[in-house]
């Protein structure tokens, strides 16, 4: 039976990237050896990230005096390396969800935090509008997409400072004015590639300017001194999100994946208002595009795990929802095709039928 992938992360990845991962892994460029065999120093190796490098600009039309590197430990030690690097007194987060919180709660290590607004009296159910960046702060965090509520921030805020954004689930879905960042982060597993590589987008001259000393490994200034090759990069998952890099520019690019995006978008939230059975969770004006939250209306809640069942059944992975939330989360990144936004729609019709 055919799979539909919604998983959360980590999650699908178009069917070639993983073929030609999985080719370079038994053989290398016809070299007889695996890419996990060789050395990150290889002559064959360093065109991978020139290239992934390159794309990750050109893609995203990331302005001269930006970095991107490719690192280790997670969008949870970006957590700390950002206050690390560019705290110095005070620095300004918005609190939209579990992954917020978790940033906040390493920055409050470094300096001052000001919570400028939170959602959390509403379970996160939407995305905090009204609210004033201090303009004294070192840089104001966001988490654009918050993958475990289902809401998104899909215009990069005006505020007096530079901004932070924790964008794990939903790089390359929509266009970024990247000049209005200081640094952009995220873990590679939900977007781009398999887990085990963080993409940072550092702007050069925000660099240096906080008096602490930095632990060499934390320290962004190594990484962009040394082109992401301080020291043994993720090389497979690199080798990966260079295909899958390579796979968004064939398919039109960030504008393309964001048309697609909605397309999914509608269908399913198109869905989701109209069976009787279900109801979405985020506000309307900030559901995310990415993961699709949804619970069965009041009135059917004992079908639950009913629907689970039901749609494990026809093939569906991954939609029962984060506990958080509960219900369903149907994942839809980047490599989604629309035909299973549609067979999990033609699932939840037909269980409509049957109540
Ligand atoms: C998954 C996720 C994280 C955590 O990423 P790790 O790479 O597992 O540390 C952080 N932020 C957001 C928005 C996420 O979706």
């Amino acid at each position: 039976m055919k799979k539909h992938n919604f998983n959360a992360g980590p999650s699908i990845l178009p069917r070639e990237v993983i073929e030609k991962t999985a080719q370079a892994i038994l053989d290398y460029n016809g070299s007889g050896l695996s890419l996990m065999e060789i050395s990150h120093r290889a002559k064959d190796f360093q065109p991978v990230v020139d290239e992934a490098r390159a794309l990750f600009k050109e893609l995203l039309g990331i302005p001269d005096g930006y970095s991107v590197l490719f690192l280790g430990g997670g969008a949870s030690l970006e957590f700390c390396m950002v206050p690390y690097n560019f705290l110095e007194h005070k620095a300004a987060y918005l609190n939209t969800g579990t992954w917020a919180k978790k940033a906040m709660k390493e920055a409050k290590g470094f300096g001052e935090v000001v919570e400028v607004a939170s959602s959390a009296d509403a379970n996160f159910t939407f995305i905090p509008k009204d609210y004033t960046v201090p303009a004294d702060a070192d840089y104001f965090h966001i988490t654009t997409n918050n993958t475990i509520f289902g809401t998104e921030m899909r215009k990069d805020p005006d505020a007096p400072v530079p901004l932070v954004g924790d964008m794990s689930s939903d790089i390359f879905s929509r266009p970024v004015d990247v000049s209005k960042y200081i640094c952009i982060y995220g873990g590679a597993q939900k977007n781009l590639a398999p887990s085990g590589v963080t993409f940072v987008i550092v702007k050069e001259d925000a660099l240096g300017k906080v008096s602490r000393y930095i632990p060499t490994m934390l320290n962004y200034k190594t990484h962009v001194d040394a082109g992401t090759m301080f020291n043994t990069p993720p090389v497979v998952p690199i080798y990966a999100a260079l295909q899958t890099l390579r796979w968004i520019k064939e398919q039109g690019g960030v504008p393309e994946m964001e048309r697609r995006a909605i397309e999914r978008a509608d269908m399913l939230y198109g869905e989701i208002d109209r069976n009787k059975l279900f109801q979405g969770t985020a506000v309307q004006e900030d559901r995310s595009r990415m993961n699709i939250c949804f619970v069965m209306a009041p009135e059917y809640k004992e079908l639950e795990a009913d629907f689970l069942k039901f749609a494990t059944e026809r093939g569906m992975v991954g939609i029962k929802g984060h506990r958080s939330v509960g219900g369903f989360r149907a994942s839809c990144y980047n490599a989604m095709p629309k035909e299973s936004v549609q067979a999990l729609i033609d699932c939840m019709q037909e269980f409509e039928k049957q109540h």
